[in-house]
Parts: C-alpha cells; sequence; structure tokens
C-alpha cells in the first residue's frame, strides 16, 4: 500500500536531464513502486524553448524507448507513456496534433512560460510587471489549459513561487478560481515533490503547498504524488512524507492513469 507511482520522470533527451532511463525503471523498483511513468518535455514548434526540451524529430524515438522500457520490465514494474505538454496559448492546435498521435497513458500539462513567445518563464524573478500580475497571467493560462482538454494532470500548481514571490490577495483569488475550475472539469491535480530539492526555492516544499492541496481536498480534487525526477536517484523523492500528511488529512486515494483513463487506488 502507500504511494504506489511516480508519473513525471524526464530522460535525457530534454538536455536538462540525467540517466540513462534504466536506471529511473531500477530506483522505482527498488522502492517498491508498482508504475513508473515517463513525462518529459514535449517538443515545441519553430525552435521554441528548444533548449530544455527534445526537438520535434526525436519524439518517436522517445515514445520507442518508453514502450521498449514497458516490455523490458514487464511483471517487475508497469512503465507508462506519458508527456509533459507545455501549455502556450495559440500553439492548442499544434499541441492536440501531438496529443491525438501517440498513445499516451496520461498528460502533465503545464505553464512554463507567461507569453506566447516564451520568453517570460513563470518563475522567473525579474518580470515586465509585479507579482500580482505574474500570478494573474499565470492562473489565467492554467484555466486556459484546463479549459483546453489537452490534459488529464495539472502539474506543479504554484510554481511561480520559484521567483521568490508570493500571491497578494488577487493571486490568491486567481487561485481560487482556478481550483474550482479543476474540480468542474474533473482534472487530476500533482503534488510534485520537486520543490524539496530546488536550491532557488527558499521554504522546501512541495508544489502545489499543502495548504493548497487541502484547499483542493475540499473541493474533492484527486491528486497525483509526482517527483519530477530529472536524475534516477530523485525517483520518489519525499514521497513517505507525503503519504503521511495525505493520511493526516484524510485523504485515502490517489489517482492512476492508464490510456488516458483515470481509476482511484487506496494509499
Ligand atoms: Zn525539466
Ligand atoms: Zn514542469
Amino acid at each position: 500500500m502507500g504511494i504506489q507511482g511516480d508519473y513525471h520522470i524526464h530522460t535525457p533527451l530534454c538536455q536538462h536531464a540525467t540517466g540513462p532511463i534504466e536506471a529511473c525503471v531500477e530506483r522505482g523498483i527498488e522502492l517498491g513502486l508498482r508504475e513508473i511513468g515517463f513525462a518529459c518535455h514535449n517538443p515545441l514548434p519553430a525552435g521554441v524553448g528548444s533548449d530544455v526540451r527534445m526537438r520535434e524529430d526525436q519524439l518517436d524515438d522517445y515514445v520507442r524507448q518508453v514502450t521498449a522500457l514497458r516490455e523490458r520490465y514487464r511483471g517487475r514494474i508497469e512503465v507508462l507513456l506519458g508527456i509533459e505538454m507545455d501549455y502556450v496559448e495559440g500553439l492548442e492546435e499544434y499541441l492536440a496534433e501531438q496529443v491525438d498521435r501517440y498513445p499516451w497513458d496520461y498528460i502533465v500539462g503545464s505553464v512554463h512560460y507567461l507569453d506566447c513567445e516564451c520568453q517570460l518563464g513563470a518563475w522567473k524573478g525579474e518580470l515586465p510587471f509585479d507579482a500580482e500580475e505574474q500570478y494573474t497571467r499565470y492562473y489565467g493560462l492554467v484555466r486556459h489549459m484546463v479549459r483546453s482538454g489537452l490534459c488529464d494532470i495539472l502539474s506543479h500548481l504554484d510554481v511561480p513561487k520559484r521567483s521568490g514571490r508570493m500571491p497578494g490577495q488577487r493571486g490568491l483569488q486567481e487561485l481560487d478560481l482556478t481550483l474550482k475550475e479543476i474540480a468542474r472539469a474533473d482534472l487530476c491535480i500533482e503534488i510534485n515533490t520537486s520543490g524539496y530539492r530546488h536550491a532557488d526555492l527558499e521554504l522546501k516544499e512541495t508544489y502545489p503547498a499543502f495548504s493548497i492541496v487541502e484547499q483542493a481536498m475540499a473541493l474533492n480534487i484527486p491528486f497525483i504524488v509526482n517527483s519530477d525526477a530529472h536524475a534516477p536517484e530523485q525517483v520518489g523523492l519525499k514521497f513517505k512524507e507525503v503519504e503521511a500528511f495525505l493520511r493526516q488529512k484524510g485523504c485515502r486515494q490517489l489517482a492512476r492513469f492508464k490510456q488516458r483513463r483515470r481509476e482511484m487506488y487506496p494509499i
């Protein structure tokens, strides 16, 4: 029992993760996980954000690598095929085509940029506007992503805090609105443990913070716990701590996915 999967694992194809990918699977087995899912950064057109993602011509290879692992580890751990999709306004058709083209088990939806040109990082310390605008733009884009129907899981939902700036009243209202929309759309929120290892995060905690997880719990939003591992040793990071918190708050089940269908399992 307990948390049985880690669905947000990167591969060296995105140029800022280390492998080998087999080592991530081995680590998952070592931790006693039943499932391990890869969700590397998706390609975007016209070289947008090209330094932190795989190229378009590498996507087939990514799918092939993960599918091969599934066969290789069958019976020991289930390997799932996911992708971390960057939601960028205006690219919905492009993204929909990418989503349709492969047999994904799930899509992790992320907002990493606050503009269509992908120049303004969602957690950049220096932006041409204040923190309220930063959070307002960020949550506005998350809601667009929710409405787009392109993803199953919403990743690191309060990632702008990595900038060191916290939301004010307006930002918090935007968050509240966003959580309600996620609940209506029946989507799943990721509890991402990478905040425990992010050097630039002053308070080491999950994305989103436990207080936001509690807010989402009150709306009956389902959760999944992921490490966002960019190296094999990061797989399953701090899962025990998150599990203890969830139990303490009365959360008794977590989501799992297969072929983009969600089911809940008891923890
Ligand atoms: Zn990354
Ligand atoms: Zn991300």
